[in-house]
């Protein structure tokens, strides 16, 4: 990937800070020029992406821009510190830290923001940054993507708009377009590099600090043993953000969770790996192709390449991995064994990235609040990405979960209330196709997986729907 200019030159040692703007709160800046720059097509093999714990693959972040109208130092006007750094390190102070910078961090720290908080979010990685993850984004995450306003700035970084959708199998092919309902017409599968960077953009242009290169390592507690902020560091040492209210949208391995010690409330077994890479080529649709004990498909993507990806037992992936020299010909072994049409139209020339992916995907829940904390996302719901819901999971939460804040801030009184209101939400919507992804990954025979797949479509249309006639959040009825 061809570094822009900017981000050539020397950065300071410590955490970036992107401020907001002094413009209009919930305009989303124009996205097109960073991202034309990242999506030279000089992106080759070997691009380095952020690190999860999915076995062999994965390493770094990338390089740092700053969001449009942004500053470069900080802390900014809205985060106030309240000591100067000593021994002790910086300490800042917000209404509300959101720990984790991407899809759910991201959208949780735009809402509030957009409800008149003062909001703090940090990330270890630099951005825009890849993160392990295939990207569709279904009706109901396209519905979140609507109310959160950010739907024409992905299209403006030339994601391509997904109107059609095939499905092959035993039984035979299926094609259908994408229905107009709920206000969504077609479907998106961003890059996560350019996705999270959009709902980045739109965190900082609604009023959120950014700050970037900065781990937390430990929630601050109160004399009643209530949560009132954050440890971590940066390049420049130690720093502590007090905060009224603490999100941890840290992800899978979520350190936030295990500091407050959330206690898994729903645990199912892992029993599926998912990998990809990028292909160019012409991919004009949404490919899904079911095999024996492989479920694999095309999502077309930025830069006329697609995300080409097979999901199987994790014991599958795990023999073609010891069975071949590396990742890239496990995969295309899998590939041209199991799917071979799919494998017949990839020519390794055109192959971009090596494979990577997660071989051993949890499906749990977490209790996901307590006194002055709260887990959105992955850091408090992760399900095998068979159902291609994560994000949208993700998103659906961020809207809730700051609802349930926004209500907890303002009438302290009520903080339990709101957030029991959030947990029941949370569980009530992803309920349903929680439960298909459990039937999905034992690989039924193709017959009962076609069924459970009709009925996945069943279930994401009627969140979809269920989401799209929700009254807007607070901060988004004035825009309305
Ligand atoms: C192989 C694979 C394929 C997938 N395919 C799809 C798909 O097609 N469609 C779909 O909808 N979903 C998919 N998903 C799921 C999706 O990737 C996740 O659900 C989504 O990324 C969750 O977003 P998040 O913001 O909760 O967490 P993440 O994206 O993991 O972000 C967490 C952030 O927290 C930061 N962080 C972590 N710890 C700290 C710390 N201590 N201090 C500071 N920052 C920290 C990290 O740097 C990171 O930026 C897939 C996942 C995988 C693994």
């Amino acid at each position: 990937m061809g570094a822009p200019a900017q981000r050539a030159r020397r950065v300071p040692r410590g955490g970036r800070v992107h401020e907001p703007s002094r413009g209009s709160p919930h305009v989303v800046p124009d996205p097109t020029a960073p991202h034309r720059r990242l999506w030279s097509p000089s992106r080759s093999k070997g691009q380095q992406v952020e690190g999860k714990d999915v076995g062999s693959e994965t390493v770094q972040t990338g390089g740092s821009v700053r969001p449009s109208g942004s500053g470069w130092s900080g802390p900014s006007r809205r985060t106030r510190p309240t000591r100067q750094p000593g021994a002790s390190g910086r300490v800042l102070e917000a209404d509300v830290v959101v720990v984790g910078a991407r899809v759910a961090g991201a959208a949780t720290a735009t809402h509030l923001a957009r409800a008149g908080h003062d909001v703090v979010m940090l990330d270890r990685a630099e951005f825009p940054s890849d993160t392990v993850s295939t990207h569709v984004i279904v009706r109901s995450g396209m519905v979140s993507l609507a109310r959160l306003g950010v739907v024409e700035a992905l299209v403006a970084t030339g994601a391509p708009t997904l109107r059609r959708v095939t499905f092959s199998s035993r039984l035979g092919v299926l094609a259908r377009e994408v229905k107009d309902r709920h206000g969504i017409d077609f479907l998106l599968a961003p890059r996560r590099v350019i996705l999270d960077d959009v709902l980045q953009r739109a965190a900082v242009e609604s009023g959120v600090t950014l700050r970037t290169a900065t781990s937390v390592d430990d929630v601050v507690r109160d004399g009643q043993g209530r949560v009132v902020g954050v440890t971590g560091h940066d390049g420049d040492g130690p720093i502590e953000v007090r905060a009224r209210h603490v999100v941890g949208a840290d992800g899978l391995s979520s350190r936030l969770a295990r500091s407050v010690s959330a206690p898994l409330t729903v645990v199912r077994p892992a029993l599926a790996a998912s990998q990809y890479a990028y292909f160019a080529g012409d991919w004009p649709v949404i490919e899904h192709h079911l095999a024996d004990e492989v479920f694999a498909g095309v999502f077309p993507t930025h830069g006329s390449e697609a995300c080409v990806w097979a999901i199987t037992p994790e014991a599958t992936a795990r023999r073609f991995r010891r069975s071949h020299r590396g990742a890239d010909d496990a995969f295309a072994a899998l590939l041209a064994e199991r799917v071979p049409d799919l494998a017949a139209r990839l020519d390794p020339a055109c192959q971009r990235e090596p494979v990577r992916g997660m071989l051993r995907m949890p499906n749990h829940a977490r209790k996901p609040f307590g006194p002055g904390w709260s887990l959105v996302g992955d850091a408090g719901y992760h399900r095998d990405a068979i159902t291609g819901h994560g994000i949208s999971d993700a998103l659906r939460d961020a809207e809730l979960l700051a609802g349930a804040i926004d209500c907890a801030l303002s009438r302290p009184a009520r903080e339990v209330e709101a957030l029991a209101l959030f947990e029941q939400d949370r569980d009530r919507l992803a309920g349903p196709i929680f439960e298909l992804t459990q039937q999905l990954i034992t690989f039924p025979d193709q017959e009962r997986f076609v069924e459970l797949q009709r009925s996945l479509a069943v279930a994401i249309d009627d969140l979809a729907g269920e989401l799209y006639a929700r009254p807007l959040p607070r901060g988004l009825r004035a825009r309305a």
